[in-house]
């Protein structure tokens, strides 16, 4: 299905232009309007008349997470706080808070985003959206919101929480497409067993997952436990919020929203553009937001794009799940480890739960990876042998797929703390910072 079918399916060369004069557009706005980039611009000696090309926007400096927060709150607006008309912001567990404006236009635009997105799954005026995404500044809430209401669905804006309210209401609504983060999703499907609900009874069409790194064995357990297929979004609150790409039913990429977004991998500690295909560090930018452009933000994390068309038929390019951030990346005896490859290696293991934390140490002077595991319940047996043979597998399978060797610890069921929201997967204990 096609929300857009005209804007989606554009010819490489369409979309390009499309792009080129939206880029010089942007560049030209930010320039005259915001200060910020202004006086870097200025800096740098680059002026909106040095963009002739796509390839030009590499002339242009970066715009990071730290200088979003030095003009903290309004300094990146390219309006006046009355033409302003909602606010985002995101959690600021490590800083200040990143500040995201919208004009009445930059919402009525992250709603066509969206809509276009639900609609790759299938989501009509018919369905039932349960959106377990937390309302409020979070962007996952009301972006989904805005997008399932543009549709003409019918939107349950439950937010996170209240388990077994949640799993009840589902029921009785009949709720068709529902909103969660995996880890929350999987919360849920715990909960309803407990209740004695089979998940697969309700009348749940599809799943939309986001807001947390995944992996497909994830997925996998996600569309076992509801029984019907999952599909992923990918959004930051910099950049609006969710919808920057979506997962179609061919569930082999997400689309970038390439009429809004202009997307580039760089190396990113050369800062330098990859070649095409290549993984590296995910660089954005709004070639059409009125209230906050943002130009060239590192996202910090790593994917790579497909400018194949797609078996759904649309041309704009694909992002693959992303593989890890280059800030969750923990180095361990000078090896990258992402989380997400520790649960990529735990979940081909059926004996246990993808219930998982990594704890990094640093008891002498090298460096200790604990991995801490539940046992499905089924399983939690008091014979040392095989619970032995268990945590051996998994450290093999870890061992497999991250390169080195981990100290697991099979802890009971439900022992380690569950999520609402994002799952708090790595505990550094090694203050290196
Ligand atoms: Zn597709």
């Amino acid at each position: 299905m096609f929300w857009d079918k005209k804007i989606e399916c554009m010819e490489r060369e369409e979309i390009k232009e499309l792009q080129l004069v939206k880029l010089q557009n942007t560049v030209k706005y930010a320039f005259d309007k915001i200060p910020y980039y202004h006086k870097k611009y200025s800096e740098y000696e680059v002026f909106p008349e040095d963009i002739q090309s796509l390839e030009d926007i590499e002339k242009l400096p970066f715009t990071t997470k730290d200088d979003l927060r030095q003009v903290y709150p309004f300094g990146m607006f390219a309006v006046s706080t009355d033409e302003i008309i909602e606010i985002h912001s995101s959690s600021g567990t490590t800083g200040k808070p990143v500040i995201s404006g919208y004009t009445k236009k930059d919402i009525d635009n992250w709603s066509e985003i969206l809509a276009r997105g639900l609609t790759e799954w299938g989501v009509s005026s018919n369905d039932i959206v349960q959106n377990t995404n937390g309302y409020g500044l979070f962007t996952g809430g009301l972006g989904i919101h805005y997008g399932a209401q543009k549709i003409g669905a019918t939107v349950v804006p439950i937010s996170t929480g209240q388990t077994r309210r949640q799993i009840e209401l589902m029921n009785d609504f009949e709720s068709t497409c529902l909103i969660v983060t995996p880890s929350y999703g999987l919360y849920m499907g715990e909960v309803a067993k407990e209740e004695g609900f089979n998940l697969k009874d309700f009348g749940l069409n599809v799943i939309g997952f986001g807001s947390e790194a995944w992996t497909e064995e994830m997925r996998k357990r996600l569309e076992e436990t509801f029984g019907v297929p999952a599909y992923n979004i990918y959004g930051l609150t910099e950049m609006m919020g969710p919808g920057v790409g979506v997962e179609c039913s061919k569930q082999n990429g997400l689309h970038i929203a390439e009429d809004y977004y202009y997307p580039e991998i760089i190396d990113s500690s050369s800062g330098k553009h990859l070649p095409e295909g290549t993984h590296g560090e995910l660089v954005l930018t709004n070639i059409e937001r009125e209230g906050m452009p943002v130009i060239r933000f590192r996202t910090k994390d790593i994917t790579a794009l497909d400018y194949n068309p797609c078996d759904c038929g649309r041309t704009f390019c694909r992002m693959e799940r992303i593989t890890g951030r280059t800030d969750d990346m923990i180095k361990v005896k000078g090896v990258a480890v992402f989380p997400s490859q520790i649960e990529k290696a735990l979940l081909k293991i059926s004996e246990i739960e993808p219930h998982y934390q990594v704890i990094v140490s640093r008891p002498g002077n090298l460096d200790e990876i604990e991995v801490k595991v539940e046992t499905a319940p089924e399983l939690f047996s008091d014979d040392v042998r095989e619970l032995m043979n268990i945590r051996n597998k998994i450290a093999d399978h870890i061992k497999n797929e991250v390169g080195i060797k981990v100290k697991v610890t099979l802890v009971e069921p439900k022992t380690i703390p569950r999520s609402t929201a994002k799952a708090v997967r790595v505990i550094d204990k090694r203050n290196l910072h």
